[in-house]
């Protein structure tokens, strides 16, 4: 076999491969991650390996997820076309980009200023209209938008944040990784019933802590 660098089709194709590979088969989920190209949100020494299945520094100290996982969530939110997305932890802006495509509008809060304004201009860049990043502590999600279809967090919480809870639709479904920030987390799946809530345990998975307040460095 030779070392040669694969052609950029090729890489798409192993990429998508990958993700039907580890249980993304979604056609939906499968086709905005066809459209949206990670490329774009990994910058500078990592833009390379910006098709491999692996997380990715970011600016501020963060990541952007490792793609399969970004899928498997997005299959697991079940997204339809008329929903109202919040999302927790903008990070690269990767994440939302994908729900852009699944969904009527999305809102994402993210706690380092400069991460919303950089993913921000990105959206603006691509076009992708239908989508917004604001800065702020997404514990308390966001009041003037609830209440949400479908939430998604993408920072590991103790426990579910009540605010986003209350900010769920009656049949609507939140996705959040729980656990301690330096143990595997688990992923939940919250559907909010008539009355009360069911939980669902989805997977093991590690993400970086859910913090409270802005970020005083950025
Ligand atoms: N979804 C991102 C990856 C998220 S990494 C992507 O697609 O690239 C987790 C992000 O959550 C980090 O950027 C971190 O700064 C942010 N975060 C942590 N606690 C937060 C909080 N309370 N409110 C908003 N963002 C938070």
């Amino acid at each position: 076999m030779s070392d040669a660098p694969l052609a950029p089709h090729e890489q798409k194709m192993q990429f998508l491969y990958t993700l039907r590979s580890k249980g993304v088969t979604d056609a939906r989920v499968l086709g905005a991650m066809e459209k949206i190209d990670r490329g774009h949100f990994v910058r500078g020494t990592f833009e390379n390996r910006a098709y491999e299945d692996t997380p990715l520094p970011i600016a501020c100290g963060q990541t952007i997820s490792q793609p399969s996982v970004v899928g498997l969530m997005t299959q697991a939110l079940k997204v339809g076309p008329r929903d109202k997305v919040l999302e927790v932890g903008t990070g690269s802006g990767y994440q939302a980009a994908i729900l852009s495509q699944l969904a009527r509008r999305v809102y994402t809060i993210e706690r380092h200023r400069r991460l919303v304004r950089e993913t921000q201009a990105l959206f603006e860049q691509l076009d992708l209209s239908n989508v917004t990043a604001f800065a702020g502590d997404g514990s308390f999600g966001l009041p003037e938008q609830a209440p949400f279809d479908r939430i998604i967090v993408t920072a590991a919480a103790e426990d579910p944040p009540g605010p986003l809870l209350a900010q769920l639709k009656i049949g609507g479904i939140m996705i959040v990784p729980v656990g301690q920030s330096d143990a595997v987390q688990s992923l939940i799946k919250v559907t909010r019933l008539d009355e009360g809530f069911d939980y669902e345990e989805l997977r093991p998975v590690r993400f970086v802590p859910l913090l409270e307040g802005l970020s005083k460095d950025s």
